[in-house]
Formats: C-alpha cells, structure tokens, sequence
C-alpha cells in the first residue's frame, strides 16, 4: 500500500507518534472485499490471510506508514473535555483509491496511547461487527459514512462487564478531522494553530475555498453546516438514530463516524432513543438537527478568532449563517420526505401534509420502514393500499388526491419512492441477533449473509425477508451502550 501522512506534516503537537501494541494471535473475521478493490491493496497482501491479519491488527507496520494518535477536545452530552484525543485508535495513513480519491486508514482497538486516560486502548468484537455492519448499511443505503476495511480478531481478552473476545476495526475515513479537533486549539487560544488546521481541513475537503480572501472562514463554516444538513437529513429519512452526537464524533467531512450505540427507529417516534448512558434522551432521534445546529455553534466559536480580532465583528459575520439553519435543513428536510411521498417537488400545503403522515405514525405506532414500504407498493397493489389505508386512514387519502394532482407519471413517483425508501434496514433485532452468533460461533457466517442483503436495501433479494421484521416487542426494551 502506498501511504502518504500528511498529517505528520503538521506540528507535532497536533498528534502523537505511537505504534500499536501486537496482539497476541490475529486473524481476519470480517473483510471488505469490493473497498479492498477500491483501495487498490496490493494482490500478495490481499490473498494473504495471514498478512492482512498481521497489518490490520497493527502488529505489522507496513512501508511508508507512520502510525500517529491524533489529539482533539470535545463536549460529551454538553461538558466540555479539554483534551480527549485517539485513546484506542491509531492513524496509519493516506492511501489514494481508483479514482485518486484519498481516504485516512486508522486502527481502532490497536492499543493505548497518550490519550487513552484510564482506558485498555482496546476493542471489544461485538461493538467492531457492528461498526462493520452498521456502517456498511449506511452506504449503501446512500449515507455519507466511514466505513470498515476489516475486522481483525486479537486472540486476547477485553474485559468490560464481563470478559469478551477482542478486535481491531479498520476504519477508511475521507478524514478524521472532527469539531471537537478544532476545539482543541480554540480552548487553549492557540490561534496559530487553528489557522494551520483550518487551512489543512479546507484542503482536504473544501478545495474551492483555498482561492477565497477574507470571508474563507465563515465560508468554511457554511460548507461544514450544508454537509451536516445533508448527513443528518439522511439520517432522518432512513430512522438512523447516531447516539451520541458529541461534537468530537461530528466530522469536518460530513461522514458519519463512531457507531458505538447507534440504532434504527422501528416505530415512528421523534422521542426515540436507546443508548443506556442517554438518560435525558439529548440524542433521540427527533433531536438530532437541534444538536447538529447546537454542535455547529460551537464550530463557529472556534474560527471567531480568525475572522476578525474584534470579538462582535466576528459574531457579526457568523450570524447570518447560524440563524439561517432552520430554514436550511427544515428545506432539505421537507424535501426528502417530500420524495420519501413520491413528491418529485413541493408546493403550497404539501408541508401539513408531511405532518399529517407523520402524526398519524406516531399516533398509530407504526413502523417507519414498513408504513413507507407499503405506500411504495400501494402504488401498484391494491392489496398494499388498502392495508396501509387501514392504519393512515384519510391522510391516505389526501395522499393519493395530491399524487394525482401533480404532472409526474406514476412510473416515475414509483421510481422517486423506490430510490427514497429501503425495504431493508439493519434492524436492530438483526444487529444483535447476528453479533450474538458471530460470538458464539467464532465465524462471520450469518454476518455475511446479512451484509449481503444489506448491500442492497432497496431490492427484495431472496433473503431480504429474513430481515425485515419489526421486532415484536417494538424495541421497547432495546438499549445500546457505547462499547468502551
Ligand atoms: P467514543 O465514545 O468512542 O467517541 O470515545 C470517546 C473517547 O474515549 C475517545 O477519546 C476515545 O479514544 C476514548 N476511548 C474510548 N474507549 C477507550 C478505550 N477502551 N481505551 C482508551 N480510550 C478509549
Ligand atoms: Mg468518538
């Protein structure tokens, strides 16, 4: 593999060289095949188990890699930690993909390191399968996300509650440049180095800007929150539930990264949340554009200083971009469920209409997932509408009066819904039932079979049915935790 660390090349304060610490017998439990493709790993090493396993479990350094830990800061649940940084994870590069496309390469599980604090540095198998699983629904559900090259199993026991088999994650980011990195140096006045990271973080993702004079900041800031809004819109309209949206797990990228105790909604309700440590429900799923513009604020906190040495002139330049994400993301938001109905665009009324649908949701507690899947199919089967008709009654109705009011033909509202609502999600009964066997059974087998309907969400393959069930209790006792 071809490494680049461009990284390294930025003071040595923003990180720590550190190597990860061997693990004792590795072997690979989950690969990424078509990402390996994409990221051009070599042929030897890619039909070597044993070296995958060596170089994925970090006991092997491969040429031109430079193993860092990166610092960053943070608010968890709204306190602020000054100093959080990798505590488990170790960056081992850029790699460049097919298409020139470059992509950061970082371990996680591989050990401690300055940051760790009173952690092992170490990761569980459970929680690595489900960042493999998770994240890999997400793609190809159509979410920006990091994604997993591999889960590696160590030979070695992590002791959490009670003791449990170890791993290490490797995870492909287009960066892992967060919020709370930005944090880190705005904390601590370091204005000189909140120049550089800005600078670094707009090369790396907002070219465009590099060519900007004086507004480049509060650009930078736009560009940051359009990306958020389209992540946390999609987020919304496949039931995504992140968990825990602190701002260092909210990237600069607009990936969605840090799976640990993430969940699907079933049941329609914006007050759903399952992590065990969200006691005041601060991540539910109804909460998340509020905490995406709370989380953006604190961004924008951080370039003040760079956009004007005067305190109130920089407020000045940031206001406008702040005050105008409601209007944002209640637009992108509109939109997509707008498409999610077959609604190519949206006129006067279509909002009450949204709202409508989505009360009588909540109201008659029914699945997100299944209640949009057969909307799609009502389009076609009469069996479907009148079954989805029962639980939505006349808002049903004013539905199918709108469909017929506009231009489209049917076969492209079906083409518009098909491409909005998956038939298939990563139902957290599934997760979990497939964790449990990939724990039991020591092999990847039922993992596998269902990434492989996961791979494809809006297609009824013949397994596809084996998955799409709502739980039958409606995760009504369903907790994540996060996996440290
Ligand atoms: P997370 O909840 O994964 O976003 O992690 C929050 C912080 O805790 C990060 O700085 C992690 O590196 C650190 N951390 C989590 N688990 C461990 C662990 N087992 N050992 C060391 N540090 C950890
Ligand atoms: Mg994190």
């Amino acid at each position: 593999m071809h490494f680049s660390n461009s990284y390294t090349s930025l003071d040595d304060f923003f990180y720590e060289r550190t190597r990860p610490t061997p693990v004792h017998d590795p072997h690979i439990f989950l690969w990424n095949a078509s990402l390996a493709e994409q990221l051009m790993i070599p042929n030897e090493l890619k039909h070597d188990p044993n070296a995958l396993a060596q170089a994925f479990s970090g006991n092997y350094i491969m040429p031109g890699s430079e193993p860092i830990a990166t610092v960053y800061a943070g608010h968890q649940f709204g306190s602020f930690v000054p100093q959080l940084g990798d505590g488990r994870a170790h960056l081992l590069g850029e790699v460049l993909d097919q298409s020139g496309e470059g992509w950061d390469i970082q371990l996680k599980g591989s050990g401690r390191t300055s940051f760790s604090r009173g952690g092992d540095g170490r990761c569980a198998l459970g929680p690595a399968v489900r960042e493999f699983i998770m994240s890999e629904a997400m793609k190809f559900l159509g979410v920006p996300t990091t994604r997993c090259l591999a889960v590696v199993t160590t030979g070695e026991t992590v002791f959490r509650e009670t003791p449990l088999p170890g791993a290490v994650v490797t995870r492909v980011a287009s960066s892992h440049l967060r919020i709370g990195t930005f944090q880190f140096f705005a904390s601590r006045g370091d204005h000189q180095a909140l120049e550089t990271l800005c600078h670094y973080a707009m090369g790396r993702h907002y070219p465009e800007l590099q060519e900007e004079g004086e507004n480049q900041y509060v650009s930078f800031l736009s560009k940051v929150m359009e990306r958020q809004i389209q992540l946390v819109v999609e987020w919304m309209r496949v039931g995504f539930i992140h968990g825990v949206m602190n701002t260092d797990n909210t990237t600069i990228s607009g990936e969605t990264i840090d799976y640990g105790p993430c969940a699907m909604m079933g049941i329609y309700d914006p007050r759903t949340v399952y992590s065990s440590i969200d006691t005041m429900g601060r991540y539910a799923f109804g909460n998340q554009p509020g905490i995406l513009h709370w989380n953006l604020i604190r961004f924008a906190e951080c370039l003040l200083p760079l956009i004007d040495a005067d305190g109130e002139k920089a407020v000045h330049q940031v206001e406008p971009v702040l005050a105008a994400f409601s209007d944002r993301f209640e637009k992108e938001y509109m939109k997509m469920m707008g498409r999610k109905l077959g609604l190519a665009s949206l006129k006067k009324g279509d909002r009450e209409l949204i709202d409508s649908v989505l009360k009588q949701l909540k109201d008659g507690r029914l699945d997100y997932t299944v209640t949009f899947n057969l909307l799609t199919e009502s389009l076609k089967s009469e069996a479907a509408a009148s079954q989805v008709k029962k639980s939505l009654g006349d808002v049903f109705d004013l539905w199918q009066e709108r469909l017929r009011d506009q231009e489209a033909v049917l076969q492209e509202v079906q083409e518009l819904m098909w491409q909005s609502n998956p038939v298939v999600i990563p139902r957290n009964h599934h997760v979990e039932k497939v964790i449990q066997a990939s724990l039991e059974t020591g092999t990847a087998t039922s993992a596998e079979k269902f990434l492989r309907v996961l791979r494809s969400p809006y297609e009824e393959l013949a397994q596809t049915s084996d998955y799409q069930d709502p739980p039958s209790d409606g995760d009504s006792d369903y907790k994540t935790f996060c996996g440290t």
